[in-house]
C-alpha cells in the first residue's frame, strides 16, 4: 500500500484512506480539492472549537488547521446559503 505524510502534521498515512476535501463536497473530486491527512488532524479541521485537539500543536499545525477550517465552514455555510435561497 502507498505511504505518504499528513500535510499537516508529517505523520505516516494512507493517503487514499485520508483524504479532506477542502471546500467540503464531496462530489468535488478534482485533486486540488483534497489534501491529505491523518485522522487527528482531520477531527482538528472539523472541530477546531475543541481544545483537546489543539493540545501540542506546533505553528505550522496551528496555522494549516486553521487555514482548512475557516475555508470549510465558509464554504458550508454559502452552501447552506444557496440552498435555503433556491426554496
Ligand atoms: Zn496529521
Ligand atoms: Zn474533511
Amino acid at each position: 500500500m502507498k505511504i505518504g505524510v499528513c500535510e499537516i502534521c508529517d505523520k505516516e498515512i494512507i493517503p487514499s484512506k485520508h483524504k479532506h476535501h477542502i471546500d467540503g463536497d464531496r462530489n468535488n473530486n478534482i485533486e486540488s480539492n483534497f489534501i491529505y491527512i491523518c485522522g487527528k488532524c482531520h477531527r482538528r479541521i472539523h472541530h477546531p472549537g475543541k481544545k483537546i485537539h489543539n493540545k501540542k500543536m506546533n505553528n505550522k499545525e496551528k496555522t494549516l488547521i486553521k487555514k482548512y477550517s475557516n475555508i470549510w465552514y465558509e464554504k458550508k455555510r454559502l452552501r447552506l446559503q444557496s440552498e435555503n435561497q433556491g426554496k
